[in-house]
């Protein structure tokens, strides 16, 4: 059975260049485009993995994931952050909310496959 990511971005050309990338590293792939909607999908079904954007209108990255963390069964997913948030303080409030990885745009294809074997998702 194959792993399930959610993808959350307000970009859908993000999403679609996200959902090749984990669709080549054989992964299964639902998308979200803000917290709120990523929230009620993780309700639906609890996905393994998250790839998350932090700027999105709704409910932005850190508040969802805040939220997740408080969810039953919402600790299971591995939360990996992408985000163009490169200061120290945001990846330090992104890892105390939670997030096991934090990824800066622009990223490729290798980076996410290493973050994911990294978090012991490959
Ligand atoms: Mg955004």
């Amino acid at each position: 059975m194959s792993l399930r990511c959610l993808i959350v971005d307000d970009s859908p050309t993000l999403r679609r260049i996200l959902t090749r990338m984990l669709g080549a590293l054989g992964l299964e792939t639902e998308e979200a485009e803000h917290g709120q909607a990523a929230l009620e999908a993780c309700r639906r079904r609890m996905p393994e993995v998250i790839l998350l954007d932090w700027n999105m209108p709704e409910m932005d990255g850190l508040t969802f994931l805040k939220a997740l963390r408080r969810e039953p069964e919402g600790n299971r997913p591995v939360v990996i952050f992408c985000t163009t948030m490169d200061d120290i303080a945001h990846i330090e409030q992104a890892l105390e909310a939670g997030a096991d990885e934090y990824v800066i745009k622009p990223f490729d294809q290798e980076l996410i496959r290493l973050k994911l074997q990294q978090t012991g998702v490959l």
